[in-house]
């Protein structure tokens, strides 16, 4: 085991900034990253898998998990289901030395913030306003009234980018999703 421990990085922004892409990135070509599965009671997508993308979980088992003390952070998201990110395997992994990185959502990071002030924030940003809503509408898998909800939650997420250790634009998957590589693994001194 690692004498040192690893470092903590939260990928966070708004709604389709590809915050998705740039996980799924990271996890094939760095596979030495440890990268957090989150669990969520919304259904699963055509094509997700339990315990790949997600662990699905119902309301109950998800209130369970609160209640044991079993959550880095957990939040409503778009006021449609809940999701959160199990505390054991990402202390385990930054024990062991692993870095370690979560792909949540801006009040998950605040909470991450307040809990685990070392860790290093990234907030990822779409090329422009246009393209978001660009991307939203095009994913196609929402209907009218949940674009919108997703809209509104997408301009407070913008707001919040001050509050970030570091900031990439989403311009293309590959280059970004380096930058977040270098900048996990370029230590703490830009804080
Ligand atoms: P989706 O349902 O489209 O996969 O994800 C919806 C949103 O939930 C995304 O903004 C994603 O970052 C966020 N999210 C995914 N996992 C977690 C988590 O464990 N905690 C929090 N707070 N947000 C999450």
């Amino acid at each position: 085991m690692s004498a040192e421990r690893g470092r903590l990085v939260v990928l966070a922004g708004p709604t389709a900034a590809g915050k998705g892409t740039i996980a799924a990135y990271v996890r094939t070509h760095f596979p030495d990253v440890f990268f957090s599965v989150s669990m969520t009671t919304r259904p699963p997508r055509r094509g997700e898998v339990d315990g790949v993308q997600y662990h699905f979980v119902d309301n109950r088992e998800f209130d369970r998990l609160v209640e044991a003390g079993q959550f880095l952070e957990h939040a409503v998201v778009h006021g449609l289901a809940r999701y959160g990110t199990p505390r054991g395997p990402v202390e385990r992994a930054l024990a062991e030395g692993r870095d370690a990185l979560l792909e949540i959502d801006l009040q998950g990071a605040r909470q991450v913030r307040a809990t685990m002030p070392d860790a290093f924030f990234v907030f990822l940003e779409p090329p422009s306003w246009d393209e978001l809503v660009r991307r939203l509408v095009g994913r196609g898998t929402e209907d009218q009234a949940e674009r919108e909800r997703r809209l509104e939650t997408a301009r407070r997420e913008l707001a919040a980018k001050p509050e970030f250790d570091a900031v990439i634009v989403n311009d293309e998957v590959g280059r970004a999703s380096e930058e977040l590589v270098s900048l996990m693994r370029s230590g703490r001194t830009d804080r």
